[in-house]
């Protein structure tokens, strides 16, 4: 007779356990809460959808933080194994300029969605929705819409805790906390972090890109590009420092950061520009030996002295290494991730939680961070198909 497992939470972590299943050996159904499922999962297509990143693997592993915990699951099923799979559901992907991977022109996120649904129907994956999962009964079993769920193995994928409209509102917290298993509270990753801009700054330049410019954090730095908001920064080239600006920001209340507008140019490139420009006119000079935009220049214009605006030197060295300090990050429900949920010492290598057998925690619902840009699909895709695997072999 099949095994039962009873997959709680229907988002990208559950779509790949469940497709991997050996379903001669299990039946297999996810209990979801909403009246569909991977709602988060089309949130994410809204924007850039950023299905896994291209980058060898080897570095891709080192993106994620703690950056050991994850890396046997990356390394099982990894950016490639995912990229054919889709592939082989119908979902063919290309690699951006920015080494993203996104689903080929013309394919919207629903047909993502509804092709992976589809694999999943095809390995006898039974969906069950308006099912939410409340706690344990005293034999251990799940409680899902207030009825105990027979099962021989359970397998969380309740998702982090921001965008709460999608169904992954992490209010399961406290039940788990309360049976005893760690948990940490969220905290906002990949999010808007707060700057008091000056008030003629912003106004003249709130919604403006820094495009090709590399954001530094103790010495961690990323490139990319970050929008100007009201609240502050946002994009690529500061999600990425989100660890340790969260770190900075628990022990200091502030987190000093630093532009460079030119990481393709060193220092002695851009002074000797500025040294030998053939326009009187500093601004003239930034805008077209530099080709800086209007609001870097407006930046170095309003936060630096005169004497520092007009000297090469202190000038070239503030396109460099331009400071401005980060005093807050966005409220959680914001973020596009969470950190925090279940502690990772809560589980085993396979995500089995050590307070009770046979039954295991994936995806975002561990308390691991990555940069957007495709990990974070990636890791909830690995951590699924590992933990598929690991079931397949043992059970
Ligand atoms: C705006 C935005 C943009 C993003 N863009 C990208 C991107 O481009 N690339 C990328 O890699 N990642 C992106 N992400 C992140 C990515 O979508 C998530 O990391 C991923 O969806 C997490 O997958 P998961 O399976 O762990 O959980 P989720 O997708 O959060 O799914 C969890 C599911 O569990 C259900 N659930 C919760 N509680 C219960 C309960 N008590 N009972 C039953 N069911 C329950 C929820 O309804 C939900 O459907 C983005 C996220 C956001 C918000």
């Amino acid at each position: 007779m099949k095994k039962q497992i009873a997959i709680i939470g229907g988002g990208p972590s559950a779509f790949l356990l469940s497709a991997f299943l050996d379903s001669e050996k299990f039946a297999i159904t996810i209990y979801e809460k909403n009246k569909t499922c991977g709602r988060k999962f089309l949130v994410a297509g809204k924007g850039g959808f950023n299905l896994t990143h291209s980058e060898p693997i080897d570095q891709l592993v080192k993106r994620y933080t703690p950056n050991d915990f994850l890396t046997a699951a990356l390394l099982h099923f990894d950016n490639t194994d995912f990229r054919k799979w889709l592939e082989r559901i119908g979902i063919s992907t290309f690699v951006g300029s920015s080494n993203r991977v996104y689903p080929v022109k013309g394919i919207k996120p629903i047909e993502v969605l509804t092709a992976i649904l589809g694999s999943l129907k095809e390995n006898g994956v039974v969906l069950n929705y308006e099912s939410i999962f409340t706690g344990w009964d005293v034999n251990g079993k799940t409680i899902i819409n207030k009825e105990a769920v027979e099962a021989d193995f359970t397998v969380f994928s309740l998702g982090g805790g921001s965008w709460k409209v999608t169904g992954s509102e992490g209010d399961w917290l406290q039940t788990f906390a309360n049976k005893g298993i760690k948990t940490k509270p969220f905290h906002a990753s990949n999010c808007s972090n707060q700057i008091d801009w000056k008030p003629d700054f912003i106004q003249k330049h709130e919604g403006a890109p820094l495009k090709n410019i590399a954001v530094s954090c103790q010495q961690i730095v990323q490139k990319g590009e970050a929008v100007i908001t009201k609240f502050g920064l946002e994009g690529n080239a500061i999600y990425g420092l989100s660890p340790i600006i969260r770190q900075m920001l628990v022990s200091n209340n502030k987190a000093p950061i630093f532009i460079d507008f030119k990481p393709s140019l060193t220092l002695e490139n851009i002074q000797s520009k500025i040294e030998t420009s053939n326009y009187r006119n500093r601004t003239e000079t930034l805008k077209k030996d530099l080709k800086l935009s209007a609001p870097q220049i407006d930046l170095l214009k309003s936060y630096l002295s005169k004497e520092s605006y007009l000297s090469a030197d202190s000038l070239a060295k503030n396109i460099k290494n331009f400071p401005l300090e980060i005093v807050g990050v966005a409220p959680v429900d914001e973020a596009i991730s969470t950190v925090g949920g279940i502690d990772l010492s809560a589980v085993s290598e396979n995500f089995e939680l050590h307070k009770i057998q046979n039954q295991f925690c994936i995806g975002e619902m561990l308390d691991w961070d990555a940069p957007t840009g495709g990990y974070l699909l990636q890791a909830c895709a690995s951590t699924g198909v590992y933990l598929a695997n690991f079931l397949n072999k043992n059970k």
